[in-house]
């Protein structure tokens, strides 16, 4: 591996796996699990190992983005424990892979904590330099309690421009400093539109807003992903833009959030 994650030495507790990073937002539909799936496709393209464990247990949505469907076998014979999933060359698990898709996720606190116990501790993991967990959206008691319980090693926190998206994002950001889990940095998702016939570029939700603030804040800003439909394509039909477009744009943007995050 080229380094250790700039932030945080903590070892992660989970065989095998070397350091824990959480990607968090203030809120749902920001973009988390697509920068979450693109960070770790990008910390592979490094040269480095990778695992991603989903930890939005109220909406898992890293088995679509990884075109993975099926169930993770048993890994011996006694059934104890789980092997991830496999794709693109990272492990992978999810509570989307034991549970049918329709099933509404109406868990309590205690139990959605024992679901991600379960997750991180009995899934056979191989070695990893790096797990991204995709935090479930929001910072309320069970965020607090997964930050507090899993030994991360750093947090990305993921932000729209828009103020209301910024000051949720705050919040991650006093959550995490709360349980003194080191905040890497504030990636700035659907930063603006290119368009594609004038070129132009717009900026649909304002722009410059996690920047400012994260100076403000004293947290790196560790770059703007644009809007573009490209991704959302790719990320409906589980071909990650990092793992199926080397050169596009966004796969080298992805690649310098990850080289901020190791
Ligand atoms: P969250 O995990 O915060 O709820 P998602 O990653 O599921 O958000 O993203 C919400 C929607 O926005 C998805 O349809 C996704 O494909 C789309 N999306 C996310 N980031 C971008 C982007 N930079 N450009 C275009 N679409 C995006």
């Amino acid at each position: 591996p080229p380094g250790q994650p700039q932030q945080g030495q903590r070892g992660s507790g989970i065989p095998g796996i070397k350091h824990l990073v959480a990607v968090a937002s203030g809120k749902g539909g920001v973009g988390k699990s697509t920068t979450a799936v693109n960070l770790a496709l990008a910390l592979k393209s490094l040269g480095l190992k990778v695992a991603v464990l989903d930890a939005d247990v109220y909406g898992p949505s890293i088995p679509k983005l990884f075109g993975l469907t099926g169930k993770p076998e048993p890994s011996d014979a006694a059934g104890k424990k789980m092997k991830p999933m496999k794709r693109y060359g990272v492990e992978v698990m999810s509570i989307g892979f034991l549970v049918p898709e329709d099933t509404p996720m109406i868990w309590r606190g205690p139990m959605v904590m024992s679901a991600l116990t379960q997750l991180l501790r009995e899934t056979e993991w191989g070695e990893a330099d790096v797990m991204v967990i995709d935090m479930p959206p929001g910072t309320g008691d069970v965020q607090l309690t997964l930050a507090q319980q899993t030994p991360l090693s750093g947090a990305v926190i993921v932000s729209t421009p828009q103020d209301l998206a910024l000051i949720d994002a705050r919040k991650g950001l006093n959550m995490f400093r709360k349980v003194n889990v080191p905040v890497i940095g504030i990636v700035e998702n659907m930063s603006y539109f290119t368009c594609t016939k004038c070129g132009e570029r717009h900026e649909i939700f304002g722009h410059g807003g996690a920047k400012e603030e994260a100076g403000r804040i004293g947290v790196p800003f560790l770059g703007e992903i644009p809007l573009d439909k490209e991704v959302r394509l790719r990320s409906d039909s589980g071909e990650p833009i990092v793992a199926t477009q080397p050169d596009a744009l966004h796969t080298a943007l992805y690649r310098d959030v990850a080289r901020q995050v190791w």
